[in-house]
């Protein structure tokens, strides 16, 4: 997961998406939070137009500018935190509200000409906000903050009045905001995402298995165990058939090996992100299929025994294609017709009982139930 030097986001896209994904409820209130208060602040700052103005048509153009902003803004910060904004609309809202703010500075300063001085402030400030505190694409809100910046110094050119040193100063603080603005917003994003990346490694070790990359039992135990209520639930027990036997003759080299050949086998035959292939004992695997009744589960048993039976496992000198085999247990049950509170803890004795009814049977084999 590296990270790009310039942007402090993951140089690769899947890495960006899953962060930007994690972080994205926490993304969603900060916006919501940060645009409420510009708005409020936009709104309070009207004092200031009244005070230099007074009432007169250019302090009522300056109200409706200053409204405008108010309600992009605060229409904005309203739906990122009443409707569940994917990623890319609350951009596109940090963006918006960003633009039409800096547009309506420019607005202020060339109605009041005099105070070019503070309206050079109020634009550092904006863009620390913008930097900083509303959460943005750094190259989007890097890109707003410096066309704010250059049309300012224009403005400040025609209609300012200024002295050429108070210019100069002018210019070399808003390039030391910028500067100094984009760096933090930079290191804020790679200090968050190597965080992420430390957190990305844990999690991995904490809930799966070495060898084989399947969940493990306490994955089983603290996210499976309390999968929710409604429609059927299968799963499947399978264990290596005479894999001692393997070891043995093979080594537990070729035996690690063979381990790891079933294991992909059955990931790759699951549906990703539903359902789940967790090692439950040394050569025994638990599927869990959500949503997937008995006639689905014994479809996909079957698949898996043939499958598994007809592989050639090639050892690790490369010298032999080695021959396994391994008998499953399905049980399935209908969720909805069940008064149990742990379907999953009975569903999984049950496919116990019957993965060794299938080796009592000769192995290489399934045998199945329907629980009442
Ligand atoms: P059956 O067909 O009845 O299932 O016979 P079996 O030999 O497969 O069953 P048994 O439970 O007697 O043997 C399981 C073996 O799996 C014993 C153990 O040493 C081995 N084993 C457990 N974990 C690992 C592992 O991570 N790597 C290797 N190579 N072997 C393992
Ligand atoms: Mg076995
Ligand atoms: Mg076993």
């Amino acid at each position: 997961m590296e990270i790009n030097a310039l942007t402090g986001e993951f140089a690769r896209a899947p890495n960006e998406a899953a962060f930007l994904a994690h972080k994205q409820e926490q993304t969603r209130a900060l916006l919501g939070f940060t645009l409420s208060f510009c708005t409020v602040f936009y709104l309070g700052f009207f004092a200031t137009d009244l005070a230099a103005l007074g009432w007169g048509p250019d302090t009522m153009a300056l109200l409706a500018a200053r409204i405008g902003v108010a309600v992009t803004a605060g229409a904005c910060a309203w739906l990122a935190y009443r409707r569940r904004l994917p990623v890319r609309a609350t951009r596109l809202a940090a963006s918006l509200a960003e633009g039409v703010a800096l547009a309506c500075l420019m607005f202020i300063s060339v109605l009041r000409p005099d105070e070019f001085h503070w309206h050079a402030m109020s634009l550092a400030i904006m863009l620390v906000v913008v930097y900083l505190y509303i959460p943005n694409r750094l190259r989007y809100a890097a890109g707003l903050a410096v066309a704010a910046t250059l049309a300012f110094v224009v403005f400040a050119g025609q209609y300012g009045h200024m002295s050429g040193a108070d210019k100069l100063t002018m210019g070399m603080l808003l390039v030391l905001v910028n500067t100094f603005g984009f760096l933090a917003a930079r290191r804020f994003n790679q200090v968050s995402r190597a965080e992420f990346r430390s957190w990305s490694v844990l999690k991995h070790a904490a809930e799966r298995d070495h060898l084989t990359g399947c969940f493990n039992r306490r994955y089983l135990h603290e996210q499976l165990m309390g999968v929710p209520d409604a429609g059927s639930l299968t799963v499947l027990l399978c264990d290596i058939d005479h894999f001692k036997h393997i070891n043995d003759t093979h080594g537990h080299g070729d035996g690690d090996m063979v381990l790891r050949s079933f294991a992909r086998i059955l990931q790759a035959a699951i549906r990703d992100g539903v359902d789940s292939v967790v090692r439950y004992g040394g050569e025994e695997f638990l599927i869990v299929l959500p949503g997937t009744d008995l006639a689905g589960g014994l479809h996909l048993a079957e698949r898996l025994r043939a499958t598994f039976a007809g592989a050639a496992l090639i050892s690790q000198d490369g010298a032999t294609a080695l021959r396994a085999t391994a008998s499953f247990g399905v049980a399935a049950v209908d969720r909805t017709a069940l008064a149990s509170d742990a379907p999953l803890r009975r569903l999984i004795a049950a496919a116990d009982a019957l993965m060794y009814q299938a080796k009592r049977n000769g192995r290489d084999r399934i045998e199945s139930l329907q629980l009442a």
